[in-house]
């Protein structure tokens, strides 16, 4: 394998990653409805018109039709050519960081993984335990690959991170006398842990609450004014301000519940701060560490 020219893995992981970026739109699409996500082919959602497999090549597709139906001309989302590209991105970077290795494939599937759970928390609040779950007994398989975090790092990964959040979740809950962290957080750091170990359980935690406080406050503010120009009553005002409602736990069906303006869930930046620290987190652990031992 190692004979083969580096392009030729970076071109194959570029095409590779953009087909899982396609497939990645539809189990985001269906699965957090309970929608089967090998069947049926994908559908125009007004004309009903079947998608022909060459209206399907990721990203080239919706260039070529410009974002709309050929049918009935319903624009499609920029979104679906977006993930493809991310997806296709990702891939490549784990071949530049990993080679051409198990370890790379692993670190792709974990990446794959959180795209999808992304979006589906940013449309549903909601992070499926029936992906999560399975994707903790993946990371801990995958684990025992050379450069994996081994299996022991690997299991107590995912049970620091699961008890870590369950802790916190009811420290929080008393606190402030209600629920703090959705339910399906919990999972996610477990899977979080299971794939990275247990000794990158602290640096995403951190990374993830950093970034996650910095988009709040710019969204929040944003919210704000946004509620001021339009000169609600100050009650609904100040809702905006209030901290996020509880998001639902776990697997229940899609209900009511509207995230208030300005809100936003708490899984895409655990994913964030993941993928940060499959690529970066040792060289910012090592770089912390060497800050404070020059200090001390
Ligand atoms: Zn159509």
């Amino acid at each position: 394998m190692s004979d083969l020219p580096t392009w030729y893995f970076v071109g194959l992981a570029a095409v590779f990653g953009a087909l899982v970026g396609s497939f990645l739109n539809v189990v985001i699409a269906r699965l957090p409805k309970g929608l089967s996500i090998v069947h049926p082919r994908s559908r125009c959602p007004r004309c009903e018109r079947p998608i022909a497999w060459h209206e399907n090549i990721p990203v080239v597709s919706w260039l070529l039709l410009r974002g709309r139906c050929r049918g009935c001309k319903l624009p499609i989302s920029i979104r679906y050519p977006l993930v493809e590209l991310a997806t296709s991105l990702l891939a490549v970077a784990c071949v530049r960081n990993f080679g051409p290795t198990p370890w790379a494939v692993a670190a792709f599937v974990f990446l794959a993984a959180l795209v999808a759970l992304t979006y589906i928390d940013l449309d549903h609040w909601l992070l499926p335990r029936s992906m999560t779950v399975p994707f903790i007994a993946v990371g801990l398989g995958a684990s025992l690959l050379p450069d994996g975090p081994g299996i022991a790092s690997s299991a107590l990964g995912a049970a620091v991170g699961f008890a870590s959040f369950a802790a916190l979740g009811f420290a929080a809950e008393r606190i402030l006398k209600k629920e703090a962290l959705g339910g399906g957080d919990l999972w996610l750091f477990a899977m979080i842990g299971a794939f990275l170990g247990v000794k990158a359980l602290l640096p995403v935690a951190l990374f993830a609450s950093a970034q996650g406080a910095a988009i709040g406050v710019v969204l929040l503010s944003r919210a704000k004014r946004k509620a001021a120009r339009s000169a609600i009553p100050a009650d609904a005002a100040e809702a905006v301000t209030a901290l996020p409602p509880p998001k639902p736990t776990g697997d229940e069906e899609l209900d009511a519940w509207v995230p208030p303006d300005g809100a936003v869930p708490f899984g895409p930046f655990l994913a964030l701060g993941a993928a940060e620290y499959l690529f970066f987190g040792e060289k910012l652990v090592a770089w912390y560490l060497s800050v404070i031992s020059f200090q001390g």
